[in-house]
């Protein structure tokens, strides 16, 4: 019987997921269909999720802890930031998993090896990333426009600055999780801070897709190898369409079906 799949979130006419998951169920022939719906209140995403009869469904921006709570089981690292973007119907529970940021790390590791990160920004991104990339080893500090949000990380013991504390140390990774650029032309810090990071560092991620950002743009300038949110948002769909089509592919198999959205979009 054929299974269905759902993104919710608000707006989310713009959603890649529907095209990413569809041509994959497609090229392996799995029985499943992916639209996307529209929720504006996220206290109804538990009852929606049974109304459509769901499978699985993506949580996008800005329901993520709404669906932490409609979640029967949260994998310890979802509830742990307080994030799902997948859920999973099984049994007659619902299983809440956050991919973004194993998605996110997924990524990083095809440019190489990384032994320390700065990120940039402080928040929903950059806490879930920051402390995936932390479980995995790496050295994570983080720098961020003003200082409300470092609380958090400072609290859980990062190394963290505003722009007027922070000095350019050597990382091996310069992650852009702010969302400048995402609608105008700014840099995620002041251009002669962002620089000197740049200078120092081995490569730049950016999580923004579906432009090239005037940070992507100055780290290409510098010759850094780097990727923009694109890479991230394949990599998330994979572990979740891995989730939904419980754990019947390898996740290479599923790279494989899903990468070719890219020539779609
Ligand atoms: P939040 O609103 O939680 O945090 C935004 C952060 O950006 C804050 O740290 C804020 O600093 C900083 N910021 C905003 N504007 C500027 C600016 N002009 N200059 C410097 N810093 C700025 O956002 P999220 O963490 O939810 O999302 C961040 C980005 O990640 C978005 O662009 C989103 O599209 C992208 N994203 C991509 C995904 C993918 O799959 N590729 C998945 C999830 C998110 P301050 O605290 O000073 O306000």
């Amino acid at each position: 019987m054929r299974q269905l799949f759902a993104i919710f979130g608000n707006p989310v006419h713009h959603s890649k997921s529907p095209l990413m998951h569809n041509l994959a169920f497609k090229t392996l022939g799995y029985p499943g269909c992916y639209n996307r719906w529209l929720i504006e209140e996220g206290e109804r995403l538990r009852e929606t999720f049974f109304a459509l009869r769901l499978k699985g469904a993506n949580i996008t921006v800005p329901h993520k802890e709404w669906a932490l709570k409609a979640a029967d089981v949260a994998e310890p690292f979802a509830a742990e930031v307080r994030a799902v973007n997948t859920l999973v119907l099984r049994e007659g529970k619902l299983f809440g998993y956050n991919t973004d940021a194993p998605g996110f790390y997924r990524a990083l590791q095809k440019l190489g090896r990384v032994e320390t990160a700065l990120v940039m920004g402080a928040g929903g991104t950059a806490r879930a990333l920051s402390l995936y990339l932390r479980k995995q080893g790496i050295d994570v500090e983080v720098v961020n426009r003003s200082a409300g949000r470092l609380e958090w990380f400072q609290k859980e013991g990062f190394i963290s600055h505003t722009w007027e504390g922070f000095r350019a140390g050597k990382h091996d990774v310069v992650i852009n999780t702010t969302s400048a650029g995402l609608t105008d032309d700014a840099l995620p810090m002041p251009k002669n801070l962002l620089d000197a990071a740049l200078a120092k560092a081995r490569f730049a991620v950016d999580v923004i897709y579906g432009k090239e950002t005037p940070f992507l743009k100055e780290a290409k300038r510098l010759r850094l190898p780097h990727f923009d949110g694109t890479e991230m948002l394949l990599q998330q769909g994979i572990i979740a369409f891995d989730h939904f089509t419980d754990y019947r592919y390898s996740l290479d198999e599923i790279e494989e079906a899903m990468r070719s959205f890219l020539k779609l979009c």
